[in-house]
């Protein structure tokens, strides 16, 4: 389940979060039409969040992934729900961490 956000950085405000591109384009044109007569404020910002309501394209790319995992690990018990459960966010960093100690594995045994 994908999750958008828009954010005004005129009025400081990040609209709720919502599961559809369409939903979110409705958001953003009913903002800009209801405060500011249709203008687009300077610097608004619309996008994927994750489950804890970070933006994908303002983190890093490891941090990015660890949250895509839990997100969909998350997803299958509460598809529409907010945060992480203890046990999704651990079983995505043992996912990160068991890929990077094969690779490690695989190049020491090359070389
Ligand atoms: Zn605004």
């Amino acid at each position: 389940m994908r999750r958008y956000a828009y954010r005004c950085t005129v009025c400081r405000t990040t609209s709720p979060v919502v599961h559809h591109i369409e939903d979110l384009a409705a958001e953003s044109e009913g903002h800009r039409l209801t405060l500011h007569g249709g203008h687009i404020p300077d610097a608004e910002a619309a996008g994927q969040v994750d489950r804890l309501g970070r933006w994908y394209a303002s983190l890093g790319p490891l941090i990015g992934l660890h949250a895509r995992i839990a997100d969909g690990l998350s997803d299958l018990r509460d598809p529409k729900g907010t945060g992480h459960p203890f046990w999704a966010s651990a079983a995505a960093t043992l996912v990160l961490g068991s890929a990077a100690a094969l690779v490690l594995g695989v190049i020491s045994a090359a070389l």
